[in-house]
């Protein structure tokens, strides 16, 4: 099958794959094997792709799916903008000093459970495991 000859499922497609997926085993660990799986299970007679990031946001949003980071920790000490997992705005977590004022620790997503301390962390690999 030649590039650009896939479909491009919709949200639903994808999360009813999903499910599907998640029917017939507990764990995926990694995006990328999810993201066959899914294909896998999209396709009959016509091919499916689905993008990792795409597909990880959709997991996200999924509440019997818990999804499991594992980082690599960067030299680069500029605070990251934006989650680099799910793209929403990250949290501070501070401290109280004792002298009355507060220091920044590291930064957390609420969203997706992203979290990095003052050197930034990489995601390098994604566990995907179903709750229920
Ligand atoms: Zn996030």
């Amino acid at each position: 099958m030649p590039r650009g000859k896939y479909r491009i499922p919709k949200d639903e497609q994808i999360l009813e794959a999903i499910e599907k997926v998640f029917g017939k085993r507990r764990v995926v660990d990694s995006q990328r094997g999810l993201k066959q799986l899914v294909e896998k299970e999209l396709s009959n007679k016509e091919k499916y792709g689905v993008g990792e990031v795409r597909l990880r946001h959709l997991s996200i949003g999924i509440p019997w799916l818990e999804m499991e980071i594992h980082y690599r920790e960067s030299a680069e000490k500029r605070a990251p903008y934006k989650c680099p997992v799910c793209k929403s705005k990250l949290k501070k977590v501070r401290n109280l000093t004792i002298f009355g004022g507060t220091v920044t620790l590291g930064f957390k997503c609420e969203t997706c459970g992203y979290s990095s301390g003052l050197k930034r962390r990489i995601p390098i690999r994604y566990v995907f495991t179903r709750r229920k």
